[in-house]
């Protein structure tokens, strides 16, 4: 028997009901903030993740579905492509593109499939779905401004607010200019010398190739360690902190709730100034709902001939799904009504019904004429329909037809005319 790849999953019904109301809700508060929709491809060249992740993290060392996509010469050296692991990059590389920028494209947002190759567990998939959004333009856009990081801060708390998320919680912190992390990152290594060796294998290799890592270290022992290093805001230049502190002012002043975490550096290195992540206590290990952050310096790096600061997040979809859950009650979508034709030529006088019922918004099933009723009956039970309809030879002579609720049990003759209005009810 073939089955679905380790880490990756089907999503069934009822669920897909759940996913779908999610994604309807995200599109109505995203429209609201004057967001519009852009739909980038599932592959990009390997490069442009390799620049706009940075070869230095997780997911490009270790976690990209690569391969060489050849033509059909076998003189064709190829061209390596990637299955996105995120879609930031890709949303950047079509706004350099197509010059979205110009036309006042500044304010975007994505759903879909994400790929990575990390070892599976509950909350944590091979391909996974985010949704995001990016503001992104000229500095003259406003693109640079802190208004922005606290309006799209405040996006997310009414997001989570609308789709009955409770108890969330927002970490805040500034990474700083791309030249305060360079000064941060020295006194780290600095600060690391001395203590490196007393750490965790993976703490070892990062104190010395990319130190801001080690403040994203899991490991227990590790902790007191950590907790003695120096922290970044020290080390922000008056711009940035002037940013940070602003950010901060606005998000106060709207009432949005938020804990600042001096070591919340983030996964990818293209991130600047304002960092932030969203945690729900009911995921367990897994507990980010949705990560971002600030990334002024990407669209250059990924060849824009003006600066084009931004700032974005990704809400990791099968985690926001997961934590609605339990909240959820009976989410399975049922028919409002089964019709049941009986005999021989009765096919095609349930599906004129079938169409009328349709045509005025009635989630109808149809039977087939070779059903006895007692099968149509057991249909019906079965997929939940709250009526039953009978179509035999009587009822279409005297186009009136029997219509059963079956959860009460009574049973109502009813004029072709009103059937609609009936199974309404
Ligand atoms: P990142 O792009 O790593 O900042 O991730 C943003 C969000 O996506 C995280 O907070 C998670 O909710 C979600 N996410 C990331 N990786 C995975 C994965 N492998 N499986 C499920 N969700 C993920």
């Amino acid at each position: 028997m073939i089955k679905a790849v380790r880490g990756t999953r089907d999503l069934l019904p009822p669920e897909t009901a759940l996913w779908n109301h999610v994604e309807s809700v995200v599109r109505d508060v995203f429209r609201a903030y004057n967001f519009q929709e852009i739909r980038t491809p599932i592959f990009e060249e390997t490069q442009l993740f390799a620049r706009g992740v940075g070869e230095e993290t997780d997911i490009v060392a270790k976690e990209m579905y690569t391969w060489e996509d050849r033509g059909r010469a076998a003189s064709d050296h190829g061209q390596s492509l990637t299955l996105r692991p995120e879609n930031t990059a890709g949303v950047v590389r079509a706004y350099i593109e197509h010059k979205l920028g110009d036309r006042g494209l500044n304010k975007l947002y994505y759903i879909g499939p994400q790929f990575r190759r990390e070892r599976p567990q509950k909350g944590r998939y091979r391909q996974f779905y985010q949704i995001g959004a990016e503001v992104i333009g000229p500095a003259t856009s406003g693109s640079e401004s802190p208004a922005r990081d606290a309006e799209l801060l405040e996006m997310l708390a009414t997001l989570l607010d609308r789709l009955g998320i409770q108890n969330w919680n927002l970490q805040l912190n500034s990474v700083g200019s791309s030249s305060d992390r360079v000064r941060f990152n020295d006194a780290l290594r600095e600060a690391l010398e001395p203590v490196k060796d007393k750490m965790c294998g993976d703490c070892q290799r990062r104190a010395v190739t990319n130190p801001l890592r080690v403040l994203d270290c899991k490991v227990p022992e590790d902790q007191p360690t950590i907790e003695t290093l120096p922290r970044v805001y020290d080390y922000l230049d008056e711009a940035s902190k002037k940013h940070f502190e602003e950010v901060t002012t606005i998000l106060e002043s709207v009432g949005v709730p938020f804990e600042i975490n001096h070591r919340l550096v983030r996964g990818l290195d293209y991130y600047t100034r304002t960092a932030f992540e969203f945690t729900h206590g009911a995921l367990g290990a897994q507990n980010a709902i949705l990560g971002g952050g600030r990334y002024d310096g990407l669209a250059e790096l990924l060849g824009s001939p003006q600066p084009a600061p931004g700032i974005g997040f990704a809400i990791g979809e099968d985690r926001l799904v997961m934590a609605l859950q339990e909240a959820a009650g009976d989410l399975q979508l049922k028919p409002d009504v089964y019709i049941a034709p009986l005999g021989a030529g009765m096919n095609r006088e349930a599906a004129k019904l079938a169409r009328e019922l349709r045509r005025a918004n009635i989630v109808a099933e149809l039977g087939d004429e070779t059903f006895r009723l007692k099968k149509s009956f057991e249909t019906a039970d079965k997929i939940g329909a709250r009526f039953i309809l009978i179509v035999g030879e009587n009822e279409v002579k005297a186009d009136t037809f029997a219509l059963k609720n079956l959860k009460s049990g009574e049973q109502v003759s009813v004029p072709r005319a009103e059937l609609g209005q009936r199974i309404h009810l």
